[in-house]
């Protein structure tokens, strides 16, 4: 009987160690195989159709207090925080969608819950005010909303990063520039870094310093199996990809 349990017992912490593998996040939705706009609706149910754990997307304030989507702080020829969100109308994406909100993009995500929102805020160019309203804002818009349990915040700046740790004390927020230890953001009561894979390379004890101090760990943009194959040995929480379908393939191997 002592036997039995033990086995059991056993089997459950092996079955828990490789359920703790790596997870995919999908780089401003899954838009490379499916050839869909990047930070479009169309890229974001792409990436809920195939149950990644989430979806990342870029996030501007328009001149008139609008969270949009898009990637640069360019949208065909108009900037996103120097325009109003009726002038970033007269433009489409390549597939006849709108700019999305950040509002249309996480009601999408609410209708399911298994693909989390990884919220980026994009730092203004106008000023360090305009980047904290942005923050205030985008807090406002998720609590409005009620999905602060399906929504992750990202961002390079790092006040913004505190300044979303202070309005919301339990959400995840993940810092991106890679100029800072793993003490410093445990220290400032962030989830973890979120780092492009070159940093983590460069600093080969971050990994491990990190799920020491309970942080959680994020890389971007990883889009080779090799690089994939590295991290994912290197137990990472999250890997971050253009290549959904292949970082899939790899995981399943
Ligand atoms: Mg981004």
């Amino acid at each position: 009987m002592k036997n039995l349990i033990l086995i059991t017992l056993m089997t459950i912490a092996l079955h828990s160690a490789s359920m703790a593998q790596t997870s995919i996040i999908a780089h401003r939705g899954s838009w490379k195989q499916s050839n869909n706009p990047q930070n479009s609706i169309a890229s974001f149910k792409e990436a809920i159709s195939q149950k990644v754990y989430g979806s990342e997307f870029d996030v501007h304030l328009t001149k008139d207090n609008i969270l949009v989507l898009n990637h640069d702080h360019d949208f065909n020829g108009l900037d996103v925080e120097k325009s109003t969100y009726q002038e970033l109308l007269a433009k489409k994406l390549p597939n006849g969608e709108s700019i999305p909100t950040a509002e249309e993009f996480i009601k999408e995500g609410l209708k399911q819950k298994h693909t989390k929102m990884v919220f980026e805020l994009k730092t203004s160019r106008i000023s360090k005010e305009r980047t904290l309203e942005a923050v205030k804002q985008s807090i406002e818009l998720v609590k409005k909303l009620k999905a602060e349990k399906m929504v992750e915040y990202i961002a390079f700046d790092w006040d913004a990063c505190l300044k979303f740790r202070e309005l919301d004390k339990k959400a995840k927020v993940f810092y991106l520039t890679g100029d800072k230890t793993p003490a410093e953001i445990k220290t400032a009561k962030l989830t973890g870094p979120d780092y492009h894979f070159t940093i983590f390379k460069k600093n080969p004890t971050w990994i491990k310093e990190c799920k020491d101090l309970k942080l959680k760990t994020n890389v971007w943009t990883v889009n080779s199996e090799e690089d994939m194959k590295f991290f994912i040995h290197e137990k990472v929480d999250y890997i971050t990809t253009d290549e959904t379908e292949l970082l899939t393939k790899v995981l399943n191997k």
